[in-house]
């Protein structure tokens, strides 16, 4: 079984996919932000399935972190061949309001954040000739969205990159796909304004927001050998959203 680093893992999604990586007999390295009380309960709950977990906090935009942060988890859990770029924020506003500071802390996190892991990762995946990666990006990145011209430009981005890493990475053994959700609760939509949740719903096919597990199902397939011949991919998990 592999060693699995899940950026932002300390709820929403990344928590979801820690749990659902440790279940497959994963090692998991939960990363977070700021305050690692959270993150600890999320590898708690993964060493309650049987594997080794350990909950690390370090600033994914911050690219010497990073470095950091990978040589450690490869001394004291061998090489990291799964790496799950989770860890996002948005800030959202009108593309004639937006201020600078919003645009570039924005892709700061999701698009040179998924790099900098990326960078990282890919030395050790290509000596250990394997690797799954595995990049969150948004339906925003694909369709656009009024008010997240920052936020689907990071995520349209980590689209390109994703595919240019797995024509990079591909003879290597190493596949890169990205999963494209649509809308998921999580804290991060729970801070959509009244109104915008009912809208959402009813532009949805399946009527109703997607959990966290239900992108997490696909994050553990792309990490598993079943899913050994799917890379440069983006798939949609949306419920039929538009
Ligand atoms: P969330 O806000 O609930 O959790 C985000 C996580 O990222 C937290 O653990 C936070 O600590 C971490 N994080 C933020 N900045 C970080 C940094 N600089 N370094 C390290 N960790 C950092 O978000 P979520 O809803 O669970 O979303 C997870 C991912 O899925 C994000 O990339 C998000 O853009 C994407 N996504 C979410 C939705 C949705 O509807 N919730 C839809 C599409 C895509």
């Amino acid at each position: 079984m592999a060693t699995a680093i899940v950026t932002g893992g300390s709820r929403g999604i990344g928590a979801a996919i820690a749990r659902e990586l440790a279940g497959r007999g994963h090692d998991v390295v939960v990363n977070c932000a700021g305050s690692l009380d959270k993150a600890e309960a999320v590898a708690a709950e993964c060493r309650e399935k049987g594997v080794r977990a350990k909950a690390m906090a370090w600033d994914v935009a911050d690219f010497e972190a990073c470095q950091t942060a990978v040589k450690q988890i490869r001394e004291e859990f061998g090489a990291p061949t799964i790496l799950v770029n989770n860890a996002g924020i948005t800030a959202d506003g009108l593309l004639m309001r937006m201020k600078e500071e919003q645009f570039d802390k924005v892709l700061r996190v999701n698009l040179k954040g998924t790099f900098n892991m990326m960078q990282a990762c890919s030395a050790l995946m290509v000596r250990a000739k394997t690797g799954r990666i595995i990049n969150l990006s948004s339906v925003a990145g694909v369709m656009g969205n009024a008010g997240q011209a920052n936020y689907a430009a990071s995520k349209a981005g980590v689209i390109g990159m994703t595919k240019s890493a797995a024509k990079e990475l591909g003879a290597r053994g190493i596949t890169v796909n990205a999963i494209a959700p649509g809308f998921v609760a999580t804290d991060m939509t729970d801070a959509l304004p009244e109104g915008v949740r009912e809208k959402a719903e009813q532009q949805i096919a399946l009527g109703r927001f997607g959990r966290p597990e239900e992108i997490a199902a696909l994050a553990g397939f792309l990490a598993s050998d079943e899913a050994s011949y799917i890379t440069g991919q983006a798939i949609v998990v949306d419920g039929g959203l538009g």
